[in-house]
């Protein structure tokens, strides 16, 4: 007799014993040696935070992953493998920031104009207009005293009570850009601003296959796998409760008990089925278990999407159940108490409660052992959910329990229903977009956390496939530490929390000494160390045998003067010889620069394979391939290569399960293995082919979207257009305005300064809301940039006024003045100094910033050895704004007669300021390939002639504005500009000629669309 049949024969028979055997027996099985999609589909639990289809991995979902997947197994030859791929189907973007939507959770990226989300007062409002999407905005992470983590864009407006004065808290709408640095009150350690926890959402009635009390009770202590439910003996009222609820419900205290527990049958329908199987089968025909099957919650508990959008009073039934068989209320009734081992449910009971406008804290639980019902268990870790409510909404329906709870008289309610901030940090910029909602406030609620999507969890899976099955040194690497702490955070404690089977490997993170750090996770027989691209240190840190590269596109090309990260990461696997296995994931940036592609062109070159539904014929997704109607994004549908027959969305399913990797070239390094898969690919359900049809048609007309629409959609490089424009068409189009004088447009001015061994030159440039730009003037500042003289001069132009159209006069927002050149950065410093960082600001070019603009980071300035002080340096993306300058000024000139407006970004040439010489200098530079170290080919920028200050001028002026924060204000602040100099100037217009003919001409009326190309005297 085995254990298990011991146990039973001791319990004696009841309902169930036979299922429990069983079960027993499964889970004695010694198991075999797994793939890692193998493991993954029997381990692997996401959560509902933390995926956007919660409940158990399923790799039937995305079949394309299994081998990408298997790949990692450790009897697979492969050593390298390589996957290239677009973002929409995976990576961390806050365009997958979850909202909360009437039909369930969505994310920012897939929201459509018509869809239903809900206001700060929780009222059902409409999204009116979805922005493209928008890359190198600043970006921020905002925590909250309950731990919840929004990444959001400086310009989202938050509904905040300002603290400041606590007796009277001020209502204020504030960006989060005002609110950086402010979160708490002076020096004291109180949070300044909080943000009301929403009403509850209002929702109508739902149609429910299971009345949300019943299946409140089951969740909260049902067997997972029949309808029984645990109960206390004294709680036979819950039988009761369940009947009015039109359930049939019997209560029974089974012969075999121990300690106080007692059972409730929901439904009690059975069928003993004698197929000759040991032991004999029960069917399950209860109508209950049915309704438990058809909500696939059988085995897998969680609360489904309708009953988390159901109405309030549904809702708050719900959590009843819940309450009523598994949570409790603290005995002075300030505090009630919900606690399960299971996290699926923990969130949902969370959200359930933020939707219902409480303020719920989750505590983890260490595990140890307890005794339960009389019963001595070796119990899980577990979470405890505890929130303030009160009698005027029920929590429980079962009458010793309610009548614990008080008041609301009694209690301090607004408190319990504020989220602080505490804090708001910058985080990398990643790819945002905004909507706007017909309510009055035009506010919306925001979700919480990321949403990592199924390929991104292909390597978490290998993660936990060796903390579990293959243990050994594992290094993870993400382009920075920052990064890297997140991605602990975010990814690898929930993959902990969440999957037993490594929960249980694991010590949790709050003991001491229990090898659970933030960036080291301790397991037996192995350590997941987590680092940054941009560490040198943690790079050398460890020898491994499993490296996992993420995101390699986004790794610097040099360590710390060491080298390249991915080199120097793979060194430290060197040691474990042909069972090392390395793994690069990256969605890919520019062709010729990026890593993934240079990766996925020397292995074998994978492409997933699907049939065609028609003639069966084999292909791979190609964009080309798709076809539709213009302006009708849902018209999509694919051409087969073979047969040319339509393929609908519909097909998806059944082709990706008929798919299968294919290899296209032979890869230069026998032991790698690469794959390529694009958002084309995503089931049914997640971006759909009309989708991807609306995101490129939202592009056209702007090269950096249609850039990254091939990056994140296609996971395709992007071919930058590098060649320099023609100098000379440049040169005949330039336009003709009065020397010093500002084009009604140009609100802004700032200035680029290029350090030279005898001079300093300075490029003005006015800056309109649509980024377009004028030059304003080019000065040379004569001088030896190593005495005072020059720099004597260079401050007198910083105090210097041009006259705008309208009159007033404008001087200089933000001046920027190279540093890099590693001779003069002292000089430059201790201008900057003197200056004031609110007048100029030292910049420095940074190899590989794909945005206009860095975070500046602190410097000491030391001059003849001697410490002068502090200073920030700001690195500028050269290469990027380069490209930015370059495609703007190949935008084509509005003809006179069209009438059209100039396009966004056009770059207006003086005739009186810039000259042949300085045409020929801005058109200088050309994005070539040349042979890099290491024998690959890289793509930099090179000069085609010896002078290029006037590109570089521009660059600086260009980064001055960024740095401003140019690329993110609003219309408010560009109307509030505007309007300051529509009214009348102290001094009056002076004359400006309207015609080419009569520079002269006394004419002092404001010349109306001097900028339109219609006027005369722009040719
Ligand atoms: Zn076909």
């Amino acid at each position: 007799m085995t254990t298990g049949e011991q146990i039973i024969a001791e319990l004696g028979n009841f309902d169930g014993a036979a299922e429990i055997l069983q079960a027993w027996r499964d889970g004695m099985a010694p198991e075999p040696a797994l793939l890692v999609s193998d493991w993954a589909d029997k381990h692997r639990m996401l959560g509902s935070r933390g995926s956007a289809e919660p409940g158990p991995w399923r790799t039937a979902r995305t079949p394309y992953l299994r081998d990408v997947m298997d790949a990692l197994s450790p009897a697979h030859p492969a050593r390298r493998v390589v996957f290239m791929k677009g973002a929409q189907v995976g990576g961390p973007l806050a365009l997958d920031t979850a909202i909360p939507t009437a039909e369930g959770w969505a994310t920012m990226g897939g929201l459509l104009v018509g869809d239903t989300l809900f206001d700060e007062a929780g009222r059902p409002c409409r999204v009116t207009g979805v922005s493209p999407v928008m890359i190198g905005r600043e970006c921020f992470g905002i925590t909250f005293d309950d731990g919840t983590y929004i990444v959001t864009d400086a310009d989202h407006r938050w509904p905040v009570r300002d603290f400041t004065n606590t007796e009277q808290p001020a209502q204020r709408t504030l960006r989060t850009a005002e609110m950086i640095g402010r979160t708490k009150i002076g020096v004291s350690k109180r949070y300044r601003y909080a943000v009301d926890c929403c009403e509850p959402v209002v929702l109508p009635d739902q149609d429910l296959l299971i009345h949300p009390y019943v299946l409140g009770v089951w969740l909260g202590d049902g067997s997972a796998t029949m309808n029984h439910i645990s109960v206390d003996e004294d709680d036979a009222e819950i039988a009761k409760h369940l009947r009015v609820c039109g359930v049939d419900a019997v209560f029974r205290l089974p012969a075999w008990r121990k300690g106080r527990c007692a059972n409730i049958v929901i439904d009690p329908t059975f069928r003993l089925i004698d197929d000759g199987a040991t032991p004999a089968r029960l069917q399950h025909r209860s109508r209950f278990t049915t309704h438990l099957r058809m909500l696939d919650v059988l085995e897998n508990k969680h609360i489904p999407a309708a009953y988390l959008r159901a109405s309030r009073e549904q809702r708050l039934d719900l959590i009843r159940g819940m309450m009523d068989s598994d949570g409790s209320i603290t005995p002075n009734g300030k505090r009630c108490e919900f606690s399960n081992t299971d996290p699926g449910l923990i969130e949902g009971i969370v959200e359930l409660l933020r939707s219902l406008g409480y303020k719920p804290t989750i505590y983890q639980v260490a595990s140890r052992r307890q005794v339960i019902n009389g019963i001595d268990r070796d119990c899980l870790s577990y979470s405890r959910v505890s929130w303030t409510a009160y009698a005027e909404e029920p929590m429980f329906r079962l009458s010793r329990k309610l009548a614990r709870m008080r008041s609301i008289e009694r209690g301090r309610p607004l408190k319990s229903r504020r989220r602080r901030i505490v804090s708001i940090e910058p985080v990398e910029s990643v790819p945002v977009r905004c909507i706007e909602v017909d309510s009055p406030s035009h506010l919306y609620l925001c979700g919480e956390g990321w949403i990592p999507t199924h390929n991104t969890e292909c390597g978490n899976n290998w993660i936990g496939y060796v903390i579990h099955h293959a243990p050994g040194p594992m290094l993870a690497v993400q382009p920075t530490t920052e990064l890297a702490k997140r991605f602990s955070d975010q990814r690898i404690d929930p993959l902990i929390e969440e999957t037993p089977a490594i929960r249980q490997r694991v010590s949790p993170a709050r003991s001491r000494d229990s090898g659970n750090r933030q960036l080291s996770k301790e397991f037996p027989g192995g350590q997941l160390v987590m680092t940054g691209a941009n560490s040198a240190v943690g790079l050398r840190s460890m020898s491994a045998r499993f490296l996992f590269l993420d995101e390699v596109d986004a790794y610097p090309g040099d360590v710390e003067g060491e080298g390249d990260p991915v080199a120097l990461a793979e060194a430290r696997a060197r040691t474990f010889g042909w069972r090392r296995k390395t793994l690069l994931v990256s969605t890919p940036t520019i062709s010729g620069l990026s890593r993934i592609e240079r990766e996925y062109l020397a292995s074998d070159q994978r492409r997933f394979f699907l049939p065609c539904p028609h003639c069966a014929a084999m292909q791979w997704l190609r964009f080309e391939r798709l076809v539709w109607e213009k302006g009708e994004p849902d018209s999509a549908r694919y051409l087969c290569e073979a047969c040319d027959g339509a393929i609908g969305e519909q097909h998806k399913t059944a082709m990706l399960a008929g798919g299968e990797w294919r290899p296209t070239a032979i890869p230069q390094d026998p032991h790698a293995i690469g794959f390529h898969i694009s958002a084309l690919y995503s089931p049914v359900g997640w971006f759909s082919w009309s989708q991807t049809v609306r995101d490129w048609e939202a592009a056209q007309g702007d090269d950096r979207a249609i850039k990254t629409f091939r990056n994140t959609v296609l996971g395709e490089t992007w071919q930058e257009s590098g060649e320099a424009p023609d100098w000379q068409r440049l040169y005949d189009r330039r336009e003709e305005w009065p020397p010093g004088t500002v084009a009604a447009e140009g609100l802004l001015l700032t200035a680029g300064v290029d350090v030279q061994r005898d001079r300093l030159e300075a490029s003005i440039w006015a800056w309109a809301q649509d980024r377009q730009s004028w030059l304003v003037e080019h000065r040379i500042l004569v001088g030896n940039p190593f005495e005072a003289a020059v720099w004597d001069e260079l401050r007198a132009l910083l105090g210097e006024t041009w006259r705008h159209i309208s009159g007033h006069r404008l001087g200089l927002a933000m001046t920027a003045i190279d540093s890099g050149d590693g001779m003069t950065t002292a000089e430059v410093y201790a201008f900057v100094r003197r200056a004031g960082a609110g007048r100029a600001i030292a910049v420095k070019g940074q190899d590989g910033l794909r945005a206009a603009i860095g975070q500046p980071s602190a410097t000491e300035v030391r001059r003849n050895g001697r410490k002068l002080g502090g200073l920030k340096v700001w690195p500028v993306g050269s290469s990027f704004l380069k490209g930015e300058t370059y495609g703007w000024l190949k935008l084509e000139r509005p003809t006179a007669e069209s009438g059209d407006p100039f396009p966004p970004g056009f770059v207006h040439l003086p005739l009186h300021a810039a000259g042949e010489e300085f045409c020929r200098q801005l058109t200088a530079e050309q994005f070539v390939a040349r042979a890099g170290r290491n024998g690959f080919r890289r793509l930099e920028w090179v000069k085609t002639r010896e002078r290029n200050e006037a590109l570089d001028c521009r660059v600086y002026a260009r980064a001055a504005a960024a740095a401003l924060g140019m690329d993110s204000w609003g219309d408010g602040r560009w109307a509030r500009m505007a309007n300051a100099l529509s009214l009348p100037a102290a001094e009056p217009a002076a004359p400006i000629h309207t015609d080419g003919a009569a520079p002269n001409s006394t004419t002092t009326t404001r010349p109306r669309g001097w900028l339109a190309p219609r006027s005369g005297w722009l040719r």
